[in-house]
């Protein structure tokens, strides 16, 4: 379907007297049949403008464009492709099962291995597989408010959990009122039981439980945030956080679906020593497939169906060919990968602050382990706040050369950065040349009016 032959026959009429690339014509015939052209919205370079490249492959360290156009991959697809594109044994193992049947609605022999591999390698008691991030915090949340008989959920602002109704609401003027609807379609109602606090700030939400003593079902927050930019928690923030919330009877959901797995052999908790009461899974749990997790304490989880009351299910969920791929992934996310991957984190955001240092661009690089994000300004960014204060015009230029010298990173600046563990010296020379370029693009430009 995306053989060079079909996309010759796509070719549009071209007035202009420069070509038009593969990617712009995919993109507006995208457009056509698909809003926005995307399936997600990120993806569609909405906030440093210019076109999206379509990607036509990838393997270890590098995609590949419909143009032919060859990249340093530092999205990883937002996450899962930890061991980089088209691992070997990943790709055998999908074959493998592939092959066995793509799908039963009947139990399988890797979905418990696959559960027992997350059980074995944080706190959780427990586990049930679902099929995105979205769908975990979704189901978490509601296991919360089954449990505990309570309405209310307390997330943190520039947190980001997925899609959910009730999560996609932002603070409302005042600390600790009523959220306001962070979308079109997300009704008040559905806001209305959601609590929004500042990131790191503990007296917020002790205010909050304060004003609304036995409502909270539960909080929910990255374990360390990653959708605003990079931020990591305070010290003891989790910690408080679980405090706070079993004193008034409420649960704490720690959403590790960026940080599971990537973070440390045993995902955040590894770094930090804290066991939400739940816990969500995502992206490198099923290793580039369709699959996701949430999972906690046995007495919580008790209470999912078929079990116990609080109704959960899925067609598709525990497929084993997505399985099939989680396993291997994190088969090959053993101790070891994790130094490797702190090492390339190290020495890419080395790079990062040499070539804007070396053109006087104010920077702090925000890390969470391998995790990192710039923010434009001098010190640690806390909360959305401060990393919406930063100069994040300089980003879009900036953008735009490291695309330009062959380096994909996410189009926004307030989205992490992923190194995977196939990244090689010859990688680190594109990039470190790269740099130079979209530095002196940071530097020079100018603040919007
Ligand atoms: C990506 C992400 C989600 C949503 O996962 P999807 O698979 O995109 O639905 C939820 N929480 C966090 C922290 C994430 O980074």
């Amino acid at each position: 379907m995306y053989s060079a032959k079909t996309v010759t026959m796509l070719a549009m009429p071209n007035t202009s007297q420069q070509p038009v690339s593969q990617s712009t014509q995919w993109f507006e015939r995208a457009t056509k049949v698909t809003p926005g052209g995307v399936n997600s919205p990120v993806r569609a370079f909405g906030s440093v403008g210019g076109q999206a490249r379509v990607i036509a492959r990838g393997e270890a360290s590098r995609l590949w464009d419909v143009d032919g156009n060859e990249y340093v991959d530092l999205v990883s697809s937002y996450g899962p492709m930890i061991h980089g594109n088209a691992h070997p044994a990943i790709v055998e193992a999908v074959q493998k099962a592939a092959v066995d049947g793509l799908s039963f609605g009947a139990p399988t022999e890797a979905e418990t291995l696959l559960a027992e591999r997350i059980v074995e390698r944080t706190a959780v008691e427990q586990v049930r597989l679902v099929n995105s991030g979205t769908e975990a915090t979704m189901s978490a949340v509601r296991l919360a408010r089954g449990y505990t008989g309570r309405a209310k959920v307390l997330k943190f602002d520039g947190c980001y959990h997925g899609h959910v109704d009730a999560l996609l609401a932002s603070a409302g003027s005042g600390v600790a009122t009523f959220a306001l609807p962070d979308s079109p379609g997300v009704t008040g109602a559905s806001a209305a039981d959601t609590i929004v606090v500042p990131y790191n700030d503990l007296d917020a939400v002790r205010e909050a439980f304060a004003a609304h003593p036995g409502e909270i079902a539960c909080i929910i927050a990255e374990a360390a945030a990653g959708n605003m930019g990079t931020v990591a928690p305070v010290e003891g923030f989790n910690a408080a956080l679980k405090d706070i919330a079993h004193a008034d009877g409420a649960l704490l959901i720690l959403d590790e679906v960026m940080t599971g797995f990537r973070t440390s052999h045993k995902g955040w908790f590894g770094v930090d020593n804290v066991a939400g009461d739940l816990v969500t899974f995502g992206k490198v749990v099923s290793g580039g497939l369709p699959a996701a997790a949430f999972g906690g304490r046995a007495d919580v989880m008790a209470y999912l169906a078929p079990a116990g009351p609080v109704y959960q299910a899925g067609t598709l969920s525990g497929n084993p060919v997505a399985m099939a791929s989680g396993l291997k992934s994190l088969e090959l996310a053993n101790e070891e990968l994790y130094p490797r991957l702190a090492a390339n984190a190290d020495r890419l955001t080395g790079l990062i602050s040499a070539a804007l240092d070396k053109e006087g661009v104010a920077h702090n690089i925000q890390r969470a382990s391998s995790m990192f994000s710039i923010r434009f300004a001098e010190g640690q960014g806390n909360n959305f706040d401060d990393m919406k204060a930063a100069d994040t015009w300089r980003f879009a230029p900036f953008f735009h050369e490291l695309l330009q010298g062959g380096v994909y990173v996410p189009p926004s600046a307030f989205e992490t950065w992923f190194v995977s563990d196939a990244l090689t010296d010859n990688d680190f020379e594109v990039i470190e040349k790269a740099l130079a370029p979209a530095a002196q693009a940071a530097a020079a430009a100018v603040r919007p009016q």
